[in-house]
């Protein structure tokens, strides 16, 4: 993808990057080039080794997103990197799986805090660098935002209320800042290590993906940068399943 899009010069704020998607979204910005601004909840993990690869640079800041003051400062140390927000990949996220019986008021407010709240919060602090920037949002969702199933109330309420925020902010911000969506399938990551580790449901989401396997960081990392670019310079408003098929039916 670095051979036909430029980020030479563009400044990404990416949440999560200490890990999986986030991760290899940051790594993938700074080989085409971007300033990457990299948080993580408390410090740079596993994407330090990624600073070899560097082509535009690279700074991290570390918050809570569940919380306001960590929003707050997040988007407090962005405006302080740049006058102009080129890209905002809301990619921090937590999973939990709770039966309807088991969730609990905590880990409501911790879910949707994290997953919904804070995305809202940081395209709304870094309104004005996006709009100086003519930038692009990336809110990372969830097929459990649009499939419903029993369980993971909260996580499947707050990716898809980010589908819908996505939709409206899109409206609010236009047409200076795009604002669109990626709704990834099972990804292998540390989020849902339990599953691929476990050799009957790692078959079972094989079989019942159309493209028979599981997807990775970069299959996710390719859509969040596409929808950063010029190239996606006519799509706001959308969201993007990349699953391997598995929502077709
Ligand atoms: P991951 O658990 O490897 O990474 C999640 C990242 O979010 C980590 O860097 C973590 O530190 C950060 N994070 C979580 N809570 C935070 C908090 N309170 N404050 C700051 N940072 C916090 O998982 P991943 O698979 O890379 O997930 C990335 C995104 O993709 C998430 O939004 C997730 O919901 C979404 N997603 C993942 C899958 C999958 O199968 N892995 C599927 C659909 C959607």
């Amino acid at each position: 993808m670095g051979a036909y899009i430029d980020f030479s010069g563009r400044n990404v704020l990416v949440t999560g990057a200490s890990r999986g998607i986030g991760r290899d979204v940051a790594k993938e910005l700074l080989g085409m080039g971007a300033n990457v601004i990299a948080h993580s909840r408390s410090g740079p993990g596993a994407l330090r080794d990624a600073t070899g690869k560097v082509g535009g640079s690279l700074k991290y800041v570390a918050a809570d997103l569940s919380t306001r003051e960590g929003v707050e400062r997040v988007a407090s140390f962005v405006e302080g990197c740049c006058t102009e927000l080129h890209g905002l990949v809301n990619n921090a996220g937590i999973y939990s799986g709770l039966a309807l019986g088991e969730e609990t008021f905590d880990n409501w407010d911790l879910t949707v805090n994290t997953n919904l709240r804070a995305p809202f919060f940081l395209a709304r602090l870094l309104r004005e660098r996006l709009r100086a920037g003519k930038g692009s949002v990336v809110n990372i969702s969830s097929i459990m935002g649009l499939s419903a199933s029993a369980g993971a109330y909260p996580y499947q309420a707050s990716k898809s209320a980010l589908i819908h925020i996505t939709r409206a902010l899109s409206l609010e911000l236009a047409p200076d800042v795009r604002v669109n969506c990626v709704a990834p399938g099972f990804i292998m990551t540390d989020m849902n290590k339990e599953g691929w580790n476990d050799a009957s449901f790692r078959k079972e989401v094989e079989e019942r993906t159309p493209l028979g396997r599981w997807g990775r960081p970069e299959d996710i990392s390719s859509a969040v940068c596409f929808l950063l670019s010029e190239r996606a310079s006519f799509i706001t408003g959308e969201t993007i399943l990349v699953d391997g098929g598995k929502s077709l039916f």
